[in-house]
């Protein structure tokens, strides 16, 4: 029989498994507004523009590709944005010149001050205040 305890030589306080409750996790729990298009997070506003009745921030691509679906384009046509939500179809038939065939105004303006959809004010709220 070897009934040695051979615990308790020199440290005597077993090691606590202590969870630290004053250290503070960054938050990677961030929430992104979700896509209306493809429902994949936005995460890149800056890049977003907000569709619908509710002005929900869309992806740049997914807004793009819808319009493009909408539209039917000829071979040497393409769709780019000019801005304050409006996109353009634009051809260069010549090869030299572009030329713009049709305006797409995508998001629609509101009454408010500057016509802009709360997210993106609060955007360029950030901006400003950087
Ligand atoms: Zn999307």
């Amino acid at each position: 029989m070897s009934d040695n305890q051979e615990s308790g030589t020199g440290n005597s306080n077993p090691p606590r498994n202590r969870r630290r409750n004053n250290y503070r996790r960054p938050r990677n729990k961030r929430t992104y507004p979700e896509c209306p298009i493809c429902n994949k997070s936005v995460k890149f506003l800056l890049t977003a523009i907000s569709v619908g009745e509710d002005k929900k921030p869309a992806h740049f691509d997914c807004v793009l590709k819808k319009i493009s679906e909408n539209e039917e384009l000829e071979p040497k046509e393409k769709i780019i944005y000019i801005g304050n939500g409006n996109f353009a179809i634009i051809n260069n038939k010549s090869g030299k010149d572009l030329s713009i065939r049709k305006t797409i105004q995508f998001e629609e303006k509101e009454n408010s001050s500057d016509g802009s959809s709360e997210w993106r004010k609060k955007l360029s709220r950030n901006l400003k205040n950087r």
